[in-house]
């Protein structure tokens, strides 16, 4: 039944001219059917140089709205309409207008993870895997982060020369990892390394043996001669590691980790989206793309040695 699905969401994307962009954290039905899979900046990357029409962003808002941003020219679908961000979703354009001027010296540095809206007012963007990077190279001593006070908090420890202020805001399904967490895990599987994303808390991430974005826990993984390892990173890419390594075992940090969001596109969805009949066509008007732009275009021009 799923391979007659995807046989048709192959067939069908190849007639309506679609690629498929499939973030990490999603099924591995949807993997399995998608051009290109990563994480949300590689993809939006990836998606300016595809030649189709219509490009299928099988994730959450923010991610779409991206792959929008750098390729305005493009029909840009996201596969379910009520896929959010619990953590874009938390801080908007209004909130930091006000918050602005009470830092007014401060370069304002946003996660890729925030709205496309938000972005317009933000100096420079960031992902998880080029945050450190970026904010060293900022001229401004003085940064303010947002909106995940768990990367900032770590950005802050690898770069103690900048003044960085964080705002209360983050990703829940990682901040709800416990230090019980770890404990329970480290008890249950002795001297098997933990990796962790820093969307986790700060006392968590001093825990980990390996702290990275989705993609860097991956090639950890892929690299190391190890060959058992604890994620602390949505479940899917647990689940994602074993399928690749059969013989390795991959132990979720927390059962916690699901993001509920990115588990509401199904193998349907992604089906009705190339037919025509699912999903959402993002539209951004040509101030927004071009204000937002600049956040990321920023953020090309600081990710260097
Ligand atoms: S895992 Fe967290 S940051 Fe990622 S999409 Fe879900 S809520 Fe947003």
């Amino acid at each position: 039944m799923i391979r007659d699905i995807q046989q048709e969401i192959l067939r069908l994307k190849k007639e309506n001219d679609i690629c498929i962009l499939a973030h990490s954290y999603q099924a591995h039905e949807i993997l399995e059917v998608a051009d290109h899979t990563g994480d949300s900046y590689a993809l939006a990357v990836k998606a300016r140089s595809v030649p189709n029409k219509t490009v299928l962003m099988c994730g959450v808002r923010f991610m779409a709205e991206t792959v929008k941003i750098l390729s305005p020219e493009k029909r840009v679908v996201l596969s379910h309409p009520e896929a959010g961000c619990a953590m874009a979703d938390m801080m908007d354009k209004d909130i930091i207008e006000q918050v602005k001027p009470l830092y007014k010296d401060y370069t304002v540095v946003a996660y890729v993870n925030t709205t496309a809206a938000l972005k317009t007012i933000c100096d420079v963007c960031v992902t998880s895997s080029s945050a450190v990077q970026i904010v060293k190279n900022i001229e401004n001593k003085n940064i303010l982060f947002i909106p995940d006070c768990n990367l900032g908090a770590y950005v802050a420890a690898q770069v103690p020369e900048k003044n960085i202020k964080l705002l209360s805001g983050g990703c829940p399904i990682h901040a709800a990892v416990s230090r019980e967490d770890v404990e329970n895990a480290k008890a249950l599987h002795p001297g098997v390394k933990i990796l962790v994303h820093p969307e986790c808390r700060p006392e968590i991430v001093e825990l980990a043996d390996f702290v990275g974005s989705t993609s860097e826990i991956m090639d950890f993984a892929r690299s190391s001669e190890d060959t058992e390892f604890i994620i602390g990173t949505e479940l899917s890419i647990a689940e994602h590691l074993q399928y690749e390594f059969p013989d390795k075992c991959f132990h979720p940090l927390s059962v916690g980790l699901v993001c509920k969001n990115m588990r509401l596109t199904t193998l349907v969805d992604v089906y009705n989206c190339v037919r025509g009949m699912g999903g959402e066509e993002i539209e951004l008007d040509a101030d927004t793309i071009r204000d937002a732009k600049h956040c990321i275009d920023e953020m090309i021009r600081l990710n260097h040695e």
